[in-house]
Order: structure tokens, then sequence, then C-alpha cells
């Protein structure tokens, strides 16, 4: 890839509302990216290869668990640090913010939030560091939008717990240490456990040849009785509430994370097209291509008002799931829209990975499936509004 030379639009003077905790929250994880992330991605992408060797800047930057308490390894920022970490990562890359977002919200939350003390004392802080690696395991092979169908089941053996089933497109997946695995008990009620790397019967398969998301690591997770100790159950909530809590922690910053992608696209169309000539002026002087490019500005300064409205509603723990909904809708659908009009505006170089463009399109496509498809949030939206449920 060409040298990263990213400066983010701001085109409403947005900094202006960040605190100074916030800038240099982000400013370090904006100065990570240029330097460890943009210079390799490329290739790890090309490769379809997980990067192991950011795992450890990762943490340095806060990006495993930014909002878990201090006295667990977490950075104990608030919901905008959190969401500005997660934008610049996705900056750099969908794949890596992936990786940072399942670790803190998936698995990193569930335990802070569900666990026993000894669970917290136990993972947190491994988490934290990225000495463990974690996944979470609700998608399975038949039950995708629709997880409490789920079939993967614990029966309860007096002492310790069988499990069986499996799970499917879960990220992490091929080399987590530790899952956080859904399943229902013989009542049928959804229970959170903590399976651990190298139990008998669990192996995690690694699912190839994706055009999408090639930086993070996909596979599935397959339970042949594995035996599960009890105290590897989330003592403190169950029911379909509790992967959904979760869930509502990770779309939060997915909405801040596209923004990331879509500057990206943004930042590199406008130079290009001051500086490509065709028929002796510059492509940017052309009205269609500022018609490209002043939309993108408009759709972003947008998507970063109500996302950084977002994130004052939930550090005062009022942000609702529908809102948290919208907003990743209209992000993820905003940055894969920018994505394909930039790639038009760099023409056939915008399809080669000398740009970063077209990796952040097709990552864009996993981005706008997973966490809830594009159409299961508009039904969310239309069931707040409406009261009336459409998708069951
Ligand atoms: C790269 C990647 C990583 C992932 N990582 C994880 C992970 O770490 N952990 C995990 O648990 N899962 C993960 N997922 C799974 C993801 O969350 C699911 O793919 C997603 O929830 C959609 O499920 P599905 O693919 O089975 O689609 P389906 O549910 O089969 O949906 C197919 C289509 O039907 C539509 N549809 C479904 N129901 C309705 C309805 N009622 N009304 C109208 N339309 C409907 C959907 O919008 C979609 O367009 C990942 C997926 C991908 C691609």
């Amino acid at each position: 890839m060409s040298q990263d030379l990213f400066q983010a639009p701001d085109y409403y003077l947005l900094d202006e509302l960040l605190t100074e905790e916030h800038l240099l929250v982000r400013n370090a994880a904006r100065e990570w990216v240029k330097r460890e992330v943009s210079p390799i991605i490329e290739e790890a992408a090309q490769q379809s290869k997980f990067p192991t060797s950011i795992i450890k800047g990762l943490a340095e930057i806060g990006a495993f668990g930014p909002y878990i308490p201090e006295e667990y390894g977490g950075a104990g920022l608030d919901q905008i640090s959190y969401g500005l970490i997660m934008q610049e990562i996705e900056r750099g890359d969908s794949g890596v913010r992936s990786t940072a977002s399942v670790q803190s919200s998936l698995v990193m939350y569930p335990i802070w939030k569900y666990g026993s003390e000894e669970q917290k004392q136990k993972y947190l802080p491994k988490l934290a560091s990225g000495e463990f690696v974690g996944c979470f395991g609700l998608t399975e092979p038949d039950h995708g939008s629709n997880p409490s169908g789920m079939v993967t089941n614990i029966k309860d053996m007096g002492n310790h717990y069988v499990l069986n089933g499996a799970k499917m497109w879960i990220s992490n997946a091929p080399f987590a240490d530790i899952a956080i695995v859904w399943a229902k008990n013989e009542e049928g009620r959804i229970k959170g456990l903590i399976v651990e790397r190298g139990m008998n019967g669990f192996t995690t398969p690694e699912t190839h040849n994706k055009w999408s998301l090639r930086t993070s690591a996909t596979g599935e997770l397959i339970f042949d009785n594995v035996k599960i100790p009890k105290e590897n159950i989330l003592p403190l909530k169950d029911g379909l509430g509790a992967p959904l809590g979760c869930l509502d922690s990770a779309r939060y910053g997915i909405a801040w994370g596209a923004i990331g992608a879509a500057m990206d696209c943004y930042d590199t169309a406008l130079r290009y097209s001051k500086q490509r000539v065709q028929f002796d002026k510059p492509i940017g002087a052309t009205q269609l291509q500022q018609k490209k490019l002043a939309e993108m500005i408009t759709e972003i300064t947008k998507a970063q008002l109500l996302t950084w409205r977002l994130g004052v509603l939930k550090n005062e723990n009022r942000a609702t799931t529908a809102q948290i909904s919208m907003a990743k809708r209209n992000n993820v659908e905003m940055a894969i829209n920018i994505a394909r009009e930039a790639r038009q505006i760099l023409g056939a170089m915008g399809i080669t990975g000398e740009y970063s463009i077209m990796r952040h399109m097709m990552n864009l496509e996993s981005v706008i499936t997973y966490e809830g498809t594009h159409d299961i949030h508009l039904l969310i939206t239309g069931q707040d509004i409406t009261g009336l449920a459409a998708f069951k």
C-alpha cells in the first residue's frame, strides 16, 4: 500500500465536543494505526492472515476492554473514548477492529457484567493485556438472525455440565484461548459459559476463502460432549437478553468503527481527485466528482453527530437498543456507499491494493451483515416506533 497520508475530516469542528482525555486516547490510537497497522495490513489481507503481531499494540492503546475498570486490567475509559478507539482502528481495517470489538464487548463485557468475581479475576486481566484472546459463539449453522432457536445445549451431570452442538462464523475462533458460548439448558433457558481451548471434544476449524474481513480469522466452534466445570457458567444473567446485552455494546462500537472506514475512503478519494488529471484538469475540478465528495463529507458529518450523541447517552446509561441499531445500520450503510463511490473516483487504481478502498468495501460487506443484519436493524427500529414486531 502507498504511504498512509490520512487526514481526518472534521467538517463541523466536532473535536470541540471532545474532552482532553478523548483527544489523547483518539490521537494515540490514530498514530498507532498509522505506524503499526497501515504498513502491514494490505499484505495481511491479500494473504488472508490475521496479523498476530498487532495484538500487543491493541492492548497498549487500550483497545481490549476500554471501558472495563482498571482493577480488572481495563483502561477505565468512558464510552466515547471506546468509540473513538474503534473508529481509529477501523480506519485502518475492519478486521482488526472486529478482533478488538469481540475481545472487548463480546468476551470481556459478559465476564465483567455476568461473571463471578473469580471469573473476572481469572480472565479479565489476561484478556486486557492480550495474553488471552477470546471469541463469542452465538450464531449456529441454522440459526443466524434468530439465535433464540439455537440447538447447542448443556446437560447437568451433577458436578459438571456436558456441552454439545456447533457454532459458525465465529470471529477469532481459530486461535482463541477462550470462547464465550451460548447454549440452552434442559429447561430451554439460554446460558453463557466459558469454554477453554484444550477441553476434550472442543475443536475450532477455520473458515477459508472469505472475500471479506480477510485479516480477521473466522471459524467454527464444535462441541462433542465437552465437560464444562460448573464454575465456568456465567452466573449473573441468562436468557436471550444476556447475549443481546453484549451485542448492544459491540454494535455501538461498530457504529463508530464504520465512520473510520468511511473517513479513510473519503480522505483517499479527496486527495486522489486533486492529483489525478484528465482532460487537462484535476478530476476534483469536475462537478460530478465534487458531487460525490460533497455528499460523502455530508454523510460522514451526519454520522459523526449521531454517534457522538449516542455516546453521550451511553455514558449516561440512557442509550436504548433501538438507538444503537439505528446508528449501526445508518453508519455501516453510509460507509459502504462511500467506499463504492470512492472506488469509482479512483478509477482502475481503486481496485488495487495500492489503496485501502476496495479492502474497506469488501470488509464492510461483513460488517453490514454481522451483529444483526441491515434488515434486522431496520425491523428493530420499526418495532420500536410502532410497538409491533415484524420479524417474529
Ligand atoms: C465475517 C463474519 C464474522 C462473524 N462473527 C461472528 C461472531 O464472532 N460470533 C457470532 O455469534 N456470529 C458471528 N457472525 C455471524 C453473524 O452475526 C450472522 O451472519 C448474522 O447474524 C446473520 O445470520 P445469517 O448469516 O445466518 O443470515 P440469516 O439469518 O440466514 O439471514 C439471511 C437474510 O435474511 C434476512 N432475514 C432474516 N430474518 C428475516 C426476517 N425476519 N425478516 C426479513 N428478513 C430477514 C437477513 O436480513 C439476511 O438478509 C459473523 C459473520 C460474519 C460474516
